[in-house]
């Protein structure tokens, strides 16, 4: 209890003052507490001390863990299989992790089928790694474009994983980037889009996304440790 709360209190203040330089408040921005290390007692501890949202890398562990703690907001930040789509729409806020054409067809068919709104950020590889998922920059006006074909997918936005690197000042390059790209398209009027989140930064590098204008971050290690 003691150390969730006390590293809770280190991150807030850092977020907060991360924020108030890129002229922004600390309510203007989304903590997800990244839970997909942890039992449900540290969530459950976490949710104490006033966490709404939390994310999961994996769809049976993010539906198990809702189950017991429904009235939180799950958000979905891991890979996610078509053959997963079925289990997972309906049953978290956001879906962080779009990071192929395809994916978007099968979780708008899936919306239709139970008659609700998919929302759904698109994963972009800003900095190419081909070990890592997610869309071409180059490629996301296509994206974008072809929305309007969507019956029940909602894009709010864009997310990447910066490169995990030595120091967090490296990564800032990359969140510059993304942060350009929505900037890029935020004023076209694209149906089925609209995009207000920028996810980026994690346990290392938050402070400097947010300096870049993330509007969520994903922090885990840093909070339960
Ligand atoms: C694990 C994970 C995080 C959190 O990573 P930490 O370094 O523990 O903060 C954030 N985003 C994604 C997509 C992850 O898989």
């Amino acid at each position: 209890m003691q150390n969730i709360e006390q590293n809770l209190l280190i991150i807030r203040k850092k977020i907060e003052r991360a924020a108030l330089k890129s002229g922004r408040q600390a309510s203007d921005i989304i903590l997800v507490a990244v839970s997909k290390t942890v039992d449900m007692t540290m969530v459950q501890q976490a949710r104490e001390l006033g966490i709404d949202h939390f994310g999961e890398n994996r769809v049976s562990e993010l539906l198990g863990k809702r189950e017991m703690l429904p009235d939180a907001k799950w958000h979905m930040i891991g890979r996610l299989q078509t053959n997963k789509v079925k289990d997972i729409v309906g049953q978290t806020c956001l879906i962080h992790s779009l990071d192929r054409w395809k994916l978007a067809e099968e979780l708008d068919k899936r919306g239709e089928i139970e008659g609700i709104e998919v929302p759904v950020l698109l994963q972009v590889n800003i900095a190419g790694e081909v070990q890592k998922a997610g869309f071409a920059a180059e490629d996301i006006k296509q994206v974008l474009d072809s929305a309007g074909q969507f019956k029940k997918l909602k894009i709010y936005g864009l997310m990447t994983m910066a490169p995990l690197l030595a120091d967090a000042e490296e990564a800032r390059p990359v969140f510059k980037e993304l942060s350009k790209l929505k900037h890029r398209f935020i004023d076209n009027r694209y149906s089925n889009v609209e995009l207000k989140y920028l996810s980026m930064g994690m346990s290392q590098d938050y402070e400097v996304a947010i300096e870049e204008g993330a509007n969520i971050v994903r922090v885990g290690s840093a909070l339960f440790h």
